[in-house]
């Protein structure tokens, strides 16, 4: 019997743990740094919830929910991302502040088809700012959201790029310009953007399908088409973006995946992932608290696919900062229990110890202390721990020295 994990799920395991462990703690740093605060939500929660933030015609509701039946008749589903949730947890907890600055990490689960750096169980980093309307707010967001892959050492392969969706006002015109666009093409399009086309047009922009690439490029853009009240909001977040020092290139036909999505957008992104090219994203959503059953306030976030990012990183060889034994602890046959009772205290004083838990031979002891890379290596010799003292040695320079063990945490500490 040989059993495998579930197609598009991975482990994660060996060499890539401490990749995690350090993206992991170089947002957590950042997030203290811009006074983010962290919320962690259920896996599980209502389909409802995303058939109404993400919308109803969108890749993500259509096709890749794990949604079930539960046995009392209500349909649940793994979280396909994170705002929904940490929106529906704001307001359930009654809206705590009405500034709320969030971030969240942890599994979202889409039932895609698995390519590199892109499985159906995936872990993302995703930050919330509710209740600001601010440009000052996108751009705040958008330099943390940069600031991060600088941090993890992808600034020279990943591109961050923003563009304004503007708002329902503009769009409701726009649409109409771009329905009357693409209707004479109706017949070359594919069948995704025909229905696009009926029920949600933007959406054309996501269309990875080389037969409608032509039509789109020649199609009507929203950044051309802004209100008032959008342009000047749109030229405020470029202003801070500059104050900030966040480089950016401006591209009108990014429109993201999700329909909440009100005037700005953005992404990072790059060409090292084939098809998979986005790295992270996010934007403004007006009225999406309200659409969740909260008040009518406008909130600005991103997510951003750790997966990914770890691939990318693993590639780039980006260092990473390996913490190496303090001390390991050879013994010979006859002071093995005391070795035993040497690595407990210097556990408990707080140093990083190994000792092997089996008797073996010196020699064999000091390769696997000069594997593990150890700092120190304490050899117990029976007449030296007569006189409380033992043999020290620096793994680096391989010099050797005896030391009065009531010395030996003074020694780790100041060495
Ligand atoms: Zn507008
Ligand atoms: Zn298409």
């Amino acid at each position: 019997m040989h059993f495998q994990r579930v197609k598009g799920f991975q482990d994660i395991y060996g060499e890539q743990v401490a990749y995690y462990r350090q993206a992991c703690a170089i947002a957590k740093e950042l997030f203290t740094l811009f006074h983010v605060e962290e919320l962690n939500t259920p896996i599980l929660e209502k389909s409802e919830i995303f058939n109404r933030s993400i919308g109803e015609n969108t890749d993500i509701v259509e096709k890749e929910m794990f949604s079930f039946l539960d046995r009392d008749g209500s349909t649940l589903c793994l979280r396909p991302e994170g705002t929904a949730g940490a929106l529906r947890a704001y307001i359930d907890n009654g809206c705590p502040k009405e500034l709320e600055r969030l971030y969240y990490l942890g599994a979202m689960f889409r039932r895609e088809n698995p390519q590199k750096g892109r499985f159906r169980q995936f872990t993302q980093i995703g930050v919330e700012f509710i209740g600001s309307s601010s440009p000052f707010t996108d751009a705040e967001v958008i330099s943390l959201f940069d600031n991060f892959f600088n941090k993890v050492g992808l600034s020279k392969i990943a591109h961050l790029e923003i563009n304004s969706v503007g708002c329902a006002d503009c769009r409701r015109k726009y649409y109409e310009k771009l329905t009357a666009y693409l209707t004479p093409f109706r017949e070359e399009l594919c069948g995704d953007c025909t229905r696009r086309l009926l029920k949600n047009p933007l959406r054309v922009f996501d269309c990875k399908n080389p037969k409608c690439a032509n039509i789109i490029n020649g199609a009507p853009l929203i950044l051309d088409n802004l209100c008032d009240m959008c342009e000047k909001q749109f030229e405020e977040v470029k202003k801070y973006l500059e104050i900030f020092k966040v480089d950016y290139t401006l591209n009108p036909r990014m429109v993201r995946g999700l329909d909440y999505y009100t005037r700005t957008a953005f992404e990072m992104t790059t060409d090292r992932l084939g098809a998979a090219s986005a790295l992270g994203g996010g934007g403004r959503y007006d009225k999406l608290i309200s659409i969740l059953g909260g008040p009518d306030i406008s909130g600005v976030g991103f997510a951003i696919g750790l997966d990914r990012v770890i691939a990318l990183m693993m590639e780039e060889n980006f260092a990473i900062e390996k913490r190496v034994p303090d001390i390991y602890i050879i013994t010979f046959p006859d002071t093995f229990e005391q070795g035993a009772a040497l690595l407990a205290e210097v556990r408990k004083a707080g140093f990083y110890a190994i000792m092997e838990y089996e008797i073996s031979g010196v020699k064999a002891q000091m390769k696997r202390a000069n594997r593990s890379k150890a700092r120190y290596a304490a050899i117990l010799g029976e007449d030296e721990l007569k006189e409380n003292k033992i043999s020290l040695k620096d793994m680096q320079t391989s010099t050797q020295q005896i030391i009065n063990l009531t010395q030996l945490f003074n020694f780790l500490r100041s060495n």
